[in-house]
């Protein structure tokens, strides 16, 4: 397949992915040059690349270095507008991203996941339930793990579990999943798509390249995928929270979770909340279930995984109270759905960043909200939003462990302590990670 391929490559922007796809464009004998803004002469991953053969051009990106290139490979973080990549399409240079590479580099099955919410959630349960049920799959993509670097080592019985983003799906040509699975499109990203058309396609190239033998695995209550669908040559899969799918896909009642007509899991068995979650487990079942996937391992999962972390991550007990981390919540979208997931009386612990937004979105769904702790710039805002919702008890705390104290102390036993700070971390904490890992220690602490 490699001979196919194009022999002088540009790799442009190195990073993971761009690192990656050099390396294994080297291996396999193609000119390869590297040019990157911000990587140094003596960087370790730069000396390893030159070591290989790799003709290094970095600190700026002139466009000279496009001379007799004949396929650039781009990093997903840069814009089709950057001048050099916008140069490149002037020359018809093709311009594709590091997951194109899969497909020269392995025959192996493919579950591709894709979607503007719940990505890695699904990621990791399609690749839990596959384990679980005997299955060998390696997991790569978006969740952190070069693709290419993991197809190398593909032998005969494995499958691929790779997360992808608009981004990388924006750079494909032939590549190819025998299972795509595609949760929902929202307007995102528009700053660097262009426009919603434009991201809603790159999404959907999860399936261009799909056969006639191959699953598409979708969600049919989202308007924009059911049009887009229309005219896969793949085998649709639909999955719904909301339709009875008993002949054609992954659904529920108020009992069970159904794979066509065969119940695979009691409802009260899952750990994960909200119904955000079960689009994610639904489309999980799906694609571990044409996968190989046993009730059993299914099963297991969905009752002892308690999320990804910082995503509505079920922390424990804690006297009687159910508390949980959703650092990753750094907009009021996100907060709403973590709202939404519980039917008991929560006291929210909510502050960060001040975007300058107003957080009246927030208002319609807090009725459960018994209390609220707010820390960090929109404090102020927070409070004011509170007490519009008729909250009672609004609290101030310096930070995320302080609002856990104050927090719990508000709470009665049945209670729900949540963590779902409606933004971003950064004017007290370094990531939402770490913003999470201090709240999740405090709690740890008090236990
Ligand atoms: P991604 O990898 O696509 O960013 P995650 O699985 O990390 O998605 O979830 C990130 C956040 O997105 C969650 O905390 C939740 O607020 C929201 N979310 C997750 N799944 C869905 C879904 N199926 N529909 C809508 N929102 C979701």
């Amino acid at each position: 397949a490699w001979k196919q391929f194009s022999e002088k490559v540009l790799v442009l922007g190195l990073a993971r992915s761009g690192t990656a796809a050099a390396k294994v464009l080297l291996e396999n004998g193609k000119n390869v040059i590297v040019n990157d803004a911000a990587a140094k002469y003596d960087d370790v991953a730069v000396l390893e690349l030159q070591k290989k053969g790799a003709h290094l051009v970095l600190g700026s990106h002139p466009l000279s270095v496009l001379e007799g290139i004949e396929v650039v490979v781009k990093n997903p973080g840069i814009r089709y507008d950057h001048p050099i990549v916008a140069e490149a399409l002037t020359q018809n240079i093709p311009v594709i991203t590091e997951v194109e590479l899969v497909s020269y580099l392995t025959q192996q099955p493919i579950i591709g996941i894709t979607g503007s919410n719940g990505k890695t959630t699904t990621t990791t349960l399609v690749t839990e339930m596959l384990n679980q049920s005997g299955c060998n799959v390696k997991l790569a993509g978006n969740i952190g793990i070069a693709a290419t670097e993991v197809a190398q080592t593909m032998q005969t019985d494995e499958r691929m579990v790779i997360e992808l983003s608009s981004f990388q799906l924006q750079g494909i040509d032939t590549f190819r999943p025998s299972t795509a699975v595609l949760l929902n499109i929202y307007e995102a990203h528009l700053d660097y798509h262009g426009d919603l058309e434009s991201y809603v396609n790159a999404k959907c190239n999860i399936f261009k390249n799909q056969h006639a033998d191959d699953y598409l695995v979708y969600n049919v209550d989202d308007p924009t995928l059911q049009e887009k669908v229309m005219n896969t040559k793949a085998k649709k899969i639909p999955f719904s929270a909301t339709k009875n799918l008993y002949q054609e896909g992954a659904w529920i009642d108020d009992i069970h979770v159904y794979f066509f007509d065969e119940a695979i899991v009691r409802l009260e068995d899952i750990v994960l909340v909200g119904k955000h979650n079960l689009e994610n487990i639904l489309a999980s079942v799906a694609a571990a279930k044409l996968n190989g996937a046993t009730n059993e391992g299914i099963q297991h999962v969905l009752k002892t995984f308690s999320g990804v972390k910082h995503r509505l991550e079920f922390v424990g007990m804690l006297e009687g109270r159910y508390v949980y981390n959703d650092s990753k919540a750094t907009n009021t979208l996100a907060t709403q759905k973590a709202l939404d997931s519980f039917k008991k009386n929560i006291v929210l612990l909510a502050g960060g960043l001040d975007r300058g937004n107003e957080f009246d979105e927030l208002i319609p769904h807090l009725q459960n909200v018994k209390a609220m702790v707010v820390f960090g710039e929109t404090a102020p805002k927070l409070e004011r939003t509170g007490k519009e919702a008729g909250i009672q008890v609004i609290e101030h705390a310096s930070g995320v462990d302080d609002a856990a104290k104050i927090g719990f102390s508000l709470t009665d036993a049945g209670d729900i302590l949540l963590l779902s700070p409606a933004c971003a971390s950064w004017d007290q904490y370094k990531t939402f990670e770490e913003r999470g890992d201090i709240f999740v220690q405090a709690v740890h602490t008090m236990n």
